[in-house]
């Protein structure tokens, strides 16, 4: 079947169906509908980019607009609604929207050392409520703030944070590690623990009313901009977890520069506690400074969807492939001058086209494949994957009946590439038909050259891993190489998660867009699934990995 799937999707799709029809294996499946339509995905990339759609936003008109338009997409695909008769599957969130905030203020007992709001700080987390305020707060410094007993590693341990406001690192301690050494957590590779979230659990868990991160761009993956202006104007929280105080009250970033003058004047030396808290047993430290901090919010309720659609499966309805795609951007920030509508053109019109024209394309076989596959756009994705969280708390179709889940999330609109990152390659036996789909049109596949970024807690295949199921998010791009010249297509990458990531130039260009290295992401994407979709096979986690076991209890 692979050598089928393989020769299909190299050059003229049409011309190669007839080619090839005579050494097809699974001739059912090589409908020349499956053919990936250029034309198809950038009308959609167009509309979903649209200023008419202001972004995006779960919960406003752009918001509403997307989702309708999802809907009205799929039907008209004859992709049937798969939650009762409707595309909707509502979920009820919780808006908190920042109306104010004051300076962070230091107190050593002598002087004060202000960090400017939204200049050296900005308050992007805490507890939804009308009002955060803290005190005189006594600020300690907690390493990377991570309990983990799987790691055996507590930053909290023998440190008292109650009522404290705490202060972190960015990232776990992997990734200080040397290449080859994997001996703190897993090597340069993030893992849970360094994700701000959840560090933001652990803070509340401890009992700290304050948690302040320090931001590096290096590990986040984006500039210290992104924090004062790409963040959302609205935070969206869902409903059901917000009596649950996951939060400190008070949650912020540092910027580096901040968080070395701020050590500094507590007499501290940010980078020398650095390197301690790499290590095992580290101590927290008491800097000796109190902090008074304050937000004022404007607390709404609103109602958003996943956009969910079906073609169920000629053999075996009951089981079912996933294509997840998140619809929602950050909308429109009134506040800057200029263009403010962040039209999230990559940021994911992009995937949501490509799930959209693979639903096309699935829809229109003359047989269906033999598994049932669901198609599921999230909203709330920007806001913490709450819209791929709720699903999985709220599944449609059994989890425990889903062989697996391909997420798709910014694609890069530069052209054909050689290559195709696997996010989190080496963690399921799902890769193998990304693998495989991706050698077929003559890509290689490589691991995520920045795994420290922990991208793959970042996107929409995480909340169904952390609930069991395979799940899997890839991107073309081209493979690493010698030299240090950036061709013309790097430059545009780099420029993008520069100046473009989460920002109002996140829309369509016609002078740099070529929509071919998408068309080859989406073809992967599409054979893939089918692959999956017409196999018996269920592939698990490998042997080691994090979420085997929660898959083996689903599936015993
Ligand atoms: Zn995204």
């Amino acid at each position: 079947m692979q050598i089928h799937v393989r020769n299909r999707l190299v050059g003229s799709p049409t011309m190669l169906a007839v080619v090839l029809g005579c050494l097809c294996v699974n001739f059912a499946v090589a409908s020349p509908a499956d053919a990936v339509s250029e034309d198809q995905l950038f009308d959609i990339i167009e509309v979903l980019a649209s200023d008419e759609f202001e972004g995006r936003m779960p919960g406003t008109a752009g918001g509403d607009k997307t989702e309708n338009y999802l809907a009205s997409l799929w039907r008209a695909f004859g992709v049937q609604p798969a939650n009762d008769g409707s595309f909707f599957q509502q979920v009820d969130l919780a808006g908190i929207q920042q109306v104010s905030a004051s300076d962070a203020v230091f107190s050593n007992g002598t002087d004060k050392l202000v960090l400017e709001n939204r200049v050296d700080i900005v308050f992007s987390g805490g507890q939804v409520a009308e009002v955060g305020r803290l005190d005189a707060s006594d600020v300690v410094f907690v390493g990377y703030g991570i309990s983990a007993p799987e790691y055996d590693w507590d930053d909290y341990a023998g440190i008292d944070v109650r009522g404290k406001t705490v202060i972190a690192l960015w990232g776990d301690p992997g990734i200080h590690n040397k290449p080859g050494d994997e001996r703190r957590f897993k090597g340069r590779a993030a893992t849970i623990h360094a994700m701000s979230t959840f560090k933001a659990e652990q803070a509340a868990k401890h009992g700290a009313a304050g948690i302040l991160l320090v931001h590096e761009e290096a590990l986040a993956g984006w500039p210290w901009a992104v924090a004062i202006q790409g963040l959302p104007s609205i935070k969206y929280k869902i409903m059901d977890d917000v009596d649950t105080n996951k939060s400190p009250i008070i949650g912020g970033l540092l910027s580096i520069d901040a968080a070395k003058r701020l050590f500094a004047y507590a007499g501290k030396d940010l980078e020398a506690l650095s390197i301690a808290a790499r290590e095992k047993g580290f101590q927290g430290v008491a800097l000796g400074l109190a902090v008074d901090m304050s937000v004022a919010n404007e607390l709404s309720e609103v109602t958003s969807s996943n956009v969910v659609g079906i073609v169920p499966g000629s053999k075996r309805p009951d089981e079912y492939v996933v294509y997840t795609a998140h619809w929602d951007h950050v909308g429109v920030k009134p506040e800057l001058e200029g263009d403010n509508i962040f039209n999230g053109a990559m940021d994911n019109a992009t995937g949501t086209a490509g799930i959209s024209e693979i639903a096309r394309i699935i829809a229109s076989m003359e047989t269906a494949p033999d598994r049932s596959v669901v198609f599921i756009a999230t909203t709330a994705e920007e806001q913490g994957l709450l819209g791929a969280f709720y699903y999985t708390s709220n599944p449609l179709f059994p989890l425990a009946s889903t062989a697996g889940v391909f997420n798709m999330d910014a694609h890069y609109p530069y052209g054909e590439t050689n290559g195709m990152i696997v996010v989190g390659l080496g963690n399921s036996e799902l890769e193998q038909y990304i693998v495989d789909a991706a050698v077929a049109i003559g890509r290689e596949t490589y691991a995520n050259p920045a795994p420290e970024q922990g991208a793959f807690y970042r996107s929409d295949h995480y909340p169904f891993a952390k609930a069991g199921v395979p799940s899997i998010y890839a991107v073309g791009a081209p493979l690493p190489r010698e030299g240090d010249t950036p061709t013309r297509q790097e430059e545009l990458m780099a420029e993008y998660g520069m100046t473009k990531y989460h920002k109002p130039g996140d829309e369509i260009e016609p002078d740099t867009w070529d929509l071919a290295g998408i068309v080859q992401d989406v073809s992967v994407y599409l054979q893939a699934g089918l692959a999956l979709a017409n196999s018996p096979s269920w592939p698990n986690w490998y042997r080691d990995n994090e979420f085997r076991a929660t898959r083996d209890a689903m599936r015993p």
